[in-house]
């Protein structure tokens, strides 16, 4: 019997292991495990969590899951008691192996085993903005599966990883915002021997996000009543709500679901704008604290996506300037003791505003996710590589498709040669 099935959130019928869509609605699926317990497997990195990936093998190497722990320093500067950490990045001094620094890892590792079970040769195509190419660089380097990443001219900086085998990657920057990578993206996965990682629709990667919420609940044997994270998709926002409803019917760790606090930086903040009718400025994502967080089409109305997990647990959106962030991340940095990413800082400046507002109690379990941090602390240790562009292309030149199928080609094909 098969460990999990695939259930359509608006109709509830299950459907087929691989889809990413319902036959009849454009709902989102979602993963209904065999095991109602959570019982953690003695397997290295996410793989504890197997039990709940939609996974039936490993990749070993490289994986990691994130590690929660008590916050001191920050938790007593804002009076909090039960203030607890996840922890998704580098910082060896609390066991913490995401080596491409963000929470991504948590949705490449099980997206790409996905493929690797399955037997499907296609290329897997990813746009991003940064750190999901990272991620997903990181995996294709460990298991030489091909993949093509597209990404914005202007991420450049953020295209490193952890090893150096980048024979199976093929890099294409292009002109223009992360939207203009999505939509080239989408173009290329409908040909032939491409296929896309599917964004919030593929449940490894909502399942694998899930984990930070399974993670903190057996290290805190309880379900935290609050949870904040900075968003652009929103996405990591419906897995942990997802893994909490799963914990409730686990039965061990409390019925009530975690109250959702998600974190926007103003003024490119679509899902806050959707709720608050707030402008987003034209020049987005240009002068973002952090650009990861742009997504223009973020899965807010879908059935299954933001505004139900919002909904569901009485959740807030907020609203970051760059000036609150910086200063977030600052107070961190310096009460924690880890150098961390941008974007986590705006989730920082919800959690000291909730305090402000007293929309949370000083006695309240909450958990708090750093989604990207210690690439400071990983650079001490470790040479990283950069990804080239193996093309660079315009969005708007009508031979772009081909050019980048002749580069594959050519790539890939001298690789298969050797
Ligand atoms: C992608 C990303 C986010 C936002 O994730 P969602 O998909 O919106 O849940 C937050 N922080 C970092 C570091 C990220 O890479």
């Amino acid at each position: 019997m098969q460990k999990y099935a695939l259930r359509c959130v608006e109709c509830g019928t299950i459907q087929d292991t691989y889809s990413t869509h319902c036959d009849s609605h454009d709902s989102l699926l979602r993963t209904e495990y065999l095991e109602k317990k959570l019982i953690p497997r003695n397997l290295p990195g996410i793989w504890k969590y197997s039990e709940w990936l939609p996974v039936d093998g490993v990749i070993p190497e490289g994986s990691a899951h994130s590690v929660t722990y008590q916050s001191e320093g920050l938790g007593k500067e804002l009076g909090l008691e039960n203030l607890y950490i996840s922890f998704n990045g580098y910082w060896p001094e609390r066991e913490a192996w995401m080596k491409t620094c963000s929470f991504k890892d948590l949705e490449s590792f099980p997206t790409m085993q996905r493929l690797l079970q399955h037997n499907d040769p296609r290329v897997m195509v990813v746009a991003s903005a940064g750190n999901t190419a990272r991620a997903f660089a990181h995996v294709a380097s460990i298991t030489g599966q091909p993949l093509l990443l597209i990404v914005p001219k202007m991420s450049k900086h953020r295209l490193w990883i952890p090893g150096d085998d980048t024979s199976s990657i093929c890099t294409v920057g292009v002109g223009g915002d992360y939207y203009s990578a999505i939509e080239l993206a989408s173009r290329i996965s409908c040909r032939n021997d491409f296929i896309t990682e599917g964004g919030a629709r593929n449940v490894a990667r909502r399942d694998g996000m899930g984990t930070v919420m399974l993670d903190a609940t057996l290290t805190t044997r309880r379900l935290p009543q609050h949870y904040f994270q900075a968003v652009g998709s929103g996405t990591g926002g419906v897995a942990v709500w997802e893994a909490a409803m799963r914990l409730v019917d686990d039965g061990r760790f409390g019925n009530q679901l975690p109250r959702l606090h998600l974190a926007q930086n103003l003024p490119c903040a679509p899902l806050y704008a959707m709720q608050s009718g707030a402008d987003i400025d034209s020049s987005c994502p240009k002068g973002m604290w952090d650009d990861v967080l742009f997504n223009r089409q973020p899965p807010y109305n879908v059935r299954g996506g933001v505004k139900d997990a919002l909904d569901n647990t009485n959740g807030l959106l907020y609203g970051i300037t760059n000036k609150e962030a910086e200063e977030a991340k600052e107070l961190f940095e310096v009460t924690e003791g880890i150098d961390i990413l941008n974007a986590p800082s705006v989730a920082i400046a919800a959690l000291i505003k909730a305090v402000h507002t007293q929309s949370i109690d000083p006695h309240d379990h909450i958990l708090l996710n750093i989604t990207g941090g210690g690439k400071e602390r990983l650079e001490q240790e470790y040479a990283t590589k950069e990804l080239d562009f193996d093309l660079t292309v315009s969005p708007t030149n009508p031979e772009v498709e081909n050019e980048i199928i002749d580069m594959i080609t050519e790539k890939l094909g001298a690789r298969d040669g050797q």
